[in-house]
């Protein structure tokens, strides 16, 4: 019989034979608390949500937020909270702006449900302002990030070549938290957001913009994502990225997967 630890000298994790494996036993305890953590992805949209689940869960990843962003999407993200382990956040994103007369139902499923924990995907995005407009875009997400602050839960942004408007937004609402969901801005706007004690979150694609965030900013800032299956394949993505911030960080990679998802676990109040 086969057994799964965790090799401190390859920082990866092993099958073992239950003798190498009593030689681990420290190594496995460690594995425990060393949990992984998918900060957003659809869940939904996978063919097989279970099995993904099922998957991230046996190689350690102990928490998912999968996150809505439409009519379609919330009502799915909400479904996925049946399964240990996941969370959802529901909004409405600037590519479903058609879907905003349901904000109303927004916060009653929120209280509805305890695993719904934040707003999200909510933001700003530069491919849709010729569709709909920047000011009605703005309104939109204004108007959900009002229920989040009178809920006390979190927000989920998503901005997309919009950070300089939408920091903008969220210094209105010194109150409430936010997570920006796959950062795309610079350091400096990256640096501000932290300072304001928001998380910046990482995802698979490391351009070199990101490994210079990882490497100057807090890592109490940092979680790790993987938008899949839009951008990474699955939430097993988020190992590569933790490997990353470990080299880049010098620090070992139990110690960054397990600062990385108390990070998530202290914002999401989880
Ligand atoms: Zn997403």
């Amino acid at each position: 019989m086969q057994y799964r630890a965790y090799d401190t000298d390859s920082e990866k994790i092993k099958a073992v034979s239950m003798t190498q494996l009593s030689k681990t036993v420290i190594k496995e305890n460690l594995l425990d608390r060393a949990e992984m953590s998918d900060a957003h992805c659809h869940l939904e949209l996978f063919k097989n949500p279970l099995d993904t689940i099922a998957k991230a869960r046996e190689e350690g990843i102990g928490i998912i937020i999968t996150s809505g962003g439409t009519v379609d999407g919330n009502t799915g993200a909400i479904e996925m909270t049946n399964y240990d382990g996941v969370f959802a956040t529901i909004g409405i994103d600037p590519s479903a702006i058609e879907d905003a007369d349901s904000i109303d139902d927004i916060e009653m499923q929120i209280k509805a449900n305890p695993k719904i924990i934040g707003i999200g995907e909510i933001g700003l995005d530069a491919k849709y302002t010729d569709k709909y407009g920047l000011e009605l875009q703005k309104d939109i997400f204004r108007e959900q990030i009002k229920i989040a602050e009178a809920l006390e839960i979190p927000v989920v942004v998503h901005a997309r070549s919009m950070m300089k408007h939408v920091i903008e937004i969220i210094e209105e609402f010194p109150k409430v938290r936010f997570m920006m969901h796959f950062f795309d801005g610079a350091l400096e706007e990256a640096q501000k957001l932290a300072g304001m004690g928001h998380l910046i979150s990482i995802p698979p694609r490391l351009s070199s913009n990101r490994k210079k965030i990882i490497k100057h900013l807090d890592i109490r800032n940092i979680v790790v994502e993987t938008d899949s299956p839009v951008a990474g394949h699955s939430p097993l993505d988020v190992k590569e990225t933790l490997e990353v911030i470990a080299k880049m960080k010098d620090i070992s990679f139990y110690d960054v997967a397990s600062m990385v998802t108390g990070n998530l676990k202290r914002f999401f109040y989880i």
